[in-house]
């Protein structure tokens, strides 16, 4: 019998209440009252008292004797007894013979105090109370569903809102949801020309990239409200809470119109129905889609309501959400490239105070494939490193430090490697940036440092790329692999044995040999096949096969074949240059930390002898 989400049970619960307080008012009230009222007692206690000498006045009538403790002052009545000597007695026991003033409050003022009042008292509590609790559901209806709507919807009055100039790169996407702002500016515009607007706009890409500033900023630009609410929480809710809690944000909406409404994290609720487990569980979600389906229907496309939702997961929404009428169009809001990084860095230093010595464009390049989030924490970071150095202004090397905190955890100040171990990360590290520089087609090491990280990372190579990169060359591909070998293939040169530390770099690499095979058509027996799908292209991009096990272990063998080509190459390469190798590794060991510049000056220097 656990009614939980029946409507009724606060009120229930609220009745029980006023009860227990009556009672208790009842409790604490009627010794107070009762005072001064008469109480009746025995002949004997009566006598008692006498022999203690208790009395104070005493009254003796024909039908009853009343009398008073001569300490409380409480009245006591009695009944009349055949007793000659009591006058004497009472005399002398210094009892006073007097008028008893009994005064017995009137029933009417008892009943009042007692029953009327608390339960006024406690109505008019109640009431103000659940008064209280309508306001923060905001709405009028919002009793009907319980107390549980409370944090349905936030509202957000578009004068404090972030405009465009806010977010900072995303052009593209900046570009196509101004046609919102200029139809929620003049919609009749758009109506003469016969155009409606889209319904509903799916901003889609990975996480941090400020989708939800985006929805925020063309709430602002045009200067309507703001609603926002997450997909998830749609589903957390009680069972049957989500479908009422999209009704209710779709008849707010549409009061408030024109307006935005934004859905984060729609794939919560937006999944491909039918997809996957499915024991149940599912039905709340697919009750509210349904529901969400239902209301983006039932409204003209004229109506002002914009819907914006965000997802990093495109492929796994329920077709019928990106039907015509529905969430129809698609805007892409892609990591930033390096100039948008640049521009990032920029809008958010603008809370910290630089040096003259900060290079955002460096700062950038090295921060390659950071989503705006994460950009925004790098100079947050930043501003830390600089307290806890005493300084308020931030230093170059506060921000590239705080790239690697942010990129590769905290320093591990105290992890202590024993000698040998740092020999091997050296040379294994050096052995990463060799074989990179020595490929005509490989990046400039930027950075090379075997201090460990919380991470787990006992050390790391650096590479950037001079440019934003949108096209690779197989051979491109190829020295990457190699490069990726190139720290193993360092400790089997110098130390003739191998150790855990190439795990990281094992698993990159077949990652990219197995997409160059299956994904890139680069290889001769395959040609233009695609043996394997992206299924989530924004996060971490699983893939699924799509051959036969046969081609599976050919696949298989392929990627073996490619990853043991170079890794050879780098050994090859490690061998002819063993005096660069371990120069540099001394070089590293010393310093700990080493710059792209000085990598290259060792390495040129060697050269031109
Ligand atoms: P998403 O909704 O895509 O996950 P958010 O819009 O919540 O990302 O962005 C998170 C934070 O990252 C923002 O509050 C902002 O500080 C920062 N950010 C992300 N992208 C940008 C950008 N293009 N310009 C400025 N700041 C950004
Ligand atoms: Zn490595």
């Amino acid at each position: 019998m656990k009614e939980v989400k029946s409507p009724r049970k606060p009120l229930l619960y609220y009745y029980g209440i006023v009860l227990l307080m009556i009672f208790l008012f009842n409790i604490l009230v009627t010794p107070l009252l009762s005072r001064n009222q008469v109480t009746e007692v025995d002949y004997g206690t009566f006598m008692d008292m006498i022999d203690e000498k208790q009395i104070g006045v005493v009254q003796v009538e024909d039908t009853q004797i009343i009398f008073t403790d001569k300490e409380s002052n409480q009245v006591y009545t009695t009944g009349p007894m055949e007793d000659p000597t009591l006058t004497q007695r009472l005399h002398e026991a210094d009892a006073q013979f007097g008028r008893v003033i009994t005064e017995s409050a009137s029933p009417l003022l008892t009943w009042f105090l007692t029953i009327i009042l608390p339960v006024l008292i406690f109505f008019g509590l109640g009431q103000y109370m659940s008064r209280k609790l309508m306001n923060q559901a905001g709405g009028k209806n919002a009793m009907s569903f319980g107390m549980g709507k409370s944090n349905a919807k936030v509202y957000v009055p578009s004068t404090q809102g972030i405009r465009f100039s806010d977010v900072a790169g995303e052009d593209e996407a900046k570009e196509s949801l101004q046609e919102i702002v200029d139809y929620l500016h003049n919609p009749q515009k758009y109506t003469e020309a016969g155009a409606s607007m889209p319904k509903g706009i799916l901003l889609v890409g990975p996480p941090g990239t400020g989708k939800t500033m985006l929805a925020k900023a063309v709430a602002g630009e045009a200067n309507v409200p703001f609603f926002s609410i997450s997909g998830s929480e749609f589903v957390e809710m009680f069972v049957g809470m989500g479908a009422s809690k999209v009704r209710d944000l779709f008849k707010q909406a549409k009061e408030k119109a024109p307006c935005i409404v934004f859905i984060d994290e729609i794939d919560a609720i937006g999944q491909k129905r039918n997809s996957g487990g499915g024991y149940g569980g599912n039905d709340e979600r697919e009750q509210t889609l349904n529901q969400l389906l239902t209301e983006m229907d039932g409204f003209e496309g004229n109506t002002g309501v914009i819907i914006l939702a965000a997802t990093n997961r495109p492929e796994s929404l329920d077709p019928a959400l990106t039907r015509p009428g529905r969430f129809d169009r698609r805007v892409p809001v892609e990591l930033p490239d390096l100039k948008g990084r640049e521009e990032i860095l920029k809008v958010h230093a603008k809370k910290i105070k630089t040096g003259e010595d900060v290079d955002f464009h460096t700062v950038a390049r090295m921060a390659a494939g950071a989503s705006g989030a994460e950009l925004a924490n790098i100079i947050n970071e930043a501003a830390l490193r600089a307290v806890r150095n005493g300084r308020v202004i931030v230093t170059q090397a506060d921000l590239e430090e705080s790239i690697e905190v942010v990129i590769a955890g905290y320093q591990k100040k105290n992890a202590v490697l024993s000698d040998q171990e740092k020999r091997v990360v050296a040379y294994h590290e050096i052995g990463h940036a060799l074989v990179a520089a020595r490929q005509s087609e490989s990046a400039p090491v930027q950075k090379i440092t075997i201090i460990p990280r919380t991470s787990g990372a006992l050390g790391y190579t650096m590479q950037v790329e001079t440019g934003d990169k949108y096209l690779m060359s197989k051979e491109e591909l190829e020295n990457k692999i190699a490069t990726y070998t190139g720290g193993r293939a360092a400790e089997e040169v110098v130390f003739g044995q191998i150790t855990t530390g190439a795990s990281n770099d094992i698993e990159q690499a077949t990652k990219l040999a197995r997409a160059m095979i299956t994904r890139y058509g680069m290889s001769d027996e395959f040609d233009m096949v695609a043996m394997e799908t992206v299924q989530n292209q924004y996060l971490g991009g699983d893939t699924s096969l799509a051959c036969s096990a046969d081609t599976q272990r050919e696949i298989d063998r392929k990627v073996v074949e490619l990853v043991r080509q170079q890794h050879e190459k780098a050994k090859k390469i490690l061998e002819d240059d063993r005096g660069k190798l371990d120069e540099l590794a001394r070089f590293l060991y010393e310093k700990e930390t080493i710059t792209g510049e000085e990598f290259m000056e060792i390495l040129k220097g060697g050269e031109k002898e």
